[in-house]
């Protein structure tokens, strides 16, 4: 029986609700005045529940469908404005004990190789995403508790933020390791994370269970309730991803809105960020060997109903797309993107020859992060690095906060322009950082508050003197 509120998987994400929810989608997709009425509560910021989107994402009226992207695009201006987070993943070890299909790290793939970083090691590929200027990680690593236990990821993690070089510093640190006790996420809490990040892959339990045959993660309902036991260990930034391709993405559409109700009525703090990863080629992985995959029209369709879906909601798009692909979903809502990222361990520090002998996956955008830096500036986006929420203790829906009290062009903007400075001054090539100095000229002028723009004005020319790490 479907329960919102309750603590089982299979209860708030129930099979029989979602069943019901694409049947409603069916009958009534082509209903323009249900269509209008949903699309008009969208129009309010009020967001969508599972049902109403689902309607939207069954809707096949082309004249609608552009109403949705234009409504995406504008939310997207009105809470994010044009900036856009930066990240980067480092993978820390491949050894793992599942056996995901879809994934070469599985523990039957003997001839992939096998590798962990040393300390020494980390030092090394930290300070390589330290001198192209990233300050954001997202740090990786399968499933394993004899070579990855927790207590290696904490020491890990307190590496990571010890390293200092040049004027480079890592300020938050989020993670994607597997489903875990209460225990070991209070541990995560206390060593300073930032996002914890757990893929469902599928919600649709019996493709679950087939696509994750052996190993813990076999357990449908462990890793489905791992966010409920994140927050109850102190964690307040979950963030959340299926894995398209698997299974029906209609049916993953309302299982990943489910769960983010779920989060909001039990703890009262709905996800931090989806995710919307898509199946890539890899090591003894073929796409097609998984019957489900999407379009990019398909792909930009959900992109746009999670934005107005889910308006607090942060959406990250990795490498694994193409540089076109995210030039497209970019304006329907899109707020972090991955860059220059390597997905193999190790890569940062020792690029792989051929690029693909350990990747967790192929890597579809495959530029520099000046490059990318560059092309979003020129495509009118603010290349962000900010950090400011996680160091100033602002956790969970404060970025909801920010955004109904109007602060998000006087908190958010001019920190992504000092972080944007840095990157300047510190890593940009000579057109990016000409490129950048306009933008920061202009996008000043934007914040309202005229005692936060001086401030602003004054932290960057601050910078350009040698200062660093300022933030409202
Ligand atoms: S997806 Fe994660 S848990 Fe599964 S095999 Fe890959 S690394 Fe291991
Ligand atoms: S100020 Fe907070 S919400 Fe805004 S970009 Fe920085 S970290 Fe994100």
């Amino acid at each position: 029986m479907y329960n919102v509120n309750s603590l089982k998987a299979e209860e708030f994400i129930a099979d029989e609700e979602i069943k019901e929810t694409l049947a409603y989608a069916d009958e009534n997709c082509g209903n323009m005045e249900l269509v209008d009425a949903i699309i008009g509560k969208a129009r309010q910021r009020k967001g969508l529940n599972h049902r109403e989107a689902s309607v939207l994402l069954a809707c096949q009226n082309e004249e609608k469908i552009q109403e949705i992207y234009a409504l995406a695009n504008q939310i997207k201006n009105d809470f994010y404005g044009n900036r856009i987070v930066i990240f980067a993943p480092l993978y820390l070890s491949n050894y793992c004990v599942n056996g995901c299909l879809y994934c070469p790290y599985h523990l039957k793939n003997k001839h992939i190789a096998r590798r962990k970083l040393t300390q020494e090691e980390i030092v090394k590929e930290v300070t390589a995403l330290q001198d192209m200027g990233h300050k954001r990680l997202a740090i990786e690593a399968g499933e394993d508790p004899v070579n990855n236990p927790i207590e290696y990821i904490l020491e890990c993690i307190r590496t990571i933020y010890g390293i200092r070089h040049k004027n480079g510093a890592i300020r938050r640190v989020n993670v994607n390791i597997a489903a875990t006790t209460v225990e070991n996420y209070r541990k995560l809490h206390d060593a300073g994370i930032g996002t914890y990040i757990l893929f469902q892959e599928t919600y649709h339990k019996e493709s679950y269970e087939r696509l994750h045959p052996t190993g813990p993660k076999h357990d449908y309902a462990y890793h489905t309730e791992a966010m409920d036991r994140a927050m109850e260990g102190g964690i307040d930034d979950v963030g959340l991803g299926v894995l398209f391709g698997l299974e029906l993405y209609r049916y993953e559409f309302a299982g990943l809105l489910m769960h983010a109700e779920h989060l909001e009525a039990v703890h009262g703090v709905g996800p931090h960020t989806i995710s919307v990863p898509r199946v890539k080629p890899a090591d003894d992985i073929n796409p097609d060997d998984f019957d489900n995959g999407i379009s990019d029209d398909t792909f930009a369709k959900i992109c746009a109903l999670i934005r107005i879906s889910v308006p607090y909601t942060g959406m990250i798009i990795s490498t694994r797309e193409s540089q076109q692909l995210r030039e497209k979903v970019l304006p329907l809502g899109v707020s972090q993107i991955s860059g220059a990222s390597r997905t193999s361990v190790g890569g940062y520090a020792e690029p792989e020859k051929d690029n693909s002998t350990s990747e967790q996956f192929d890597v579809s955008d495959r530029r520099s992060l000046d490059e990318v830096i560059n092309w979003l500036i020129r495509l009118g986006y603010i290349p962000s690095f900010c950090t400011a929420c996680y160091r100033e203790g602002r956790t969970g829906d404060r970025f909801m906060t920010l955004c109904k009290n109007m602060q998000i062009l006087n908190c958010c903007h001019p920190n992504a322009l000092m972080t944007l400075k840095e990157y300047l001054e510190d890593y940009a090539s000579e057109d990016t950082k000409k490129l950048g100095t306009g933008l920061i000229e202009t996008e000043l002028e934007k914040i309202p508050n005229p005692k936060v723009r001086e401030r602003a004005a004054q932290y960057i020319h601050d910078i350009e003197g040698g200062a660093r790490d300022f933030r409202f």
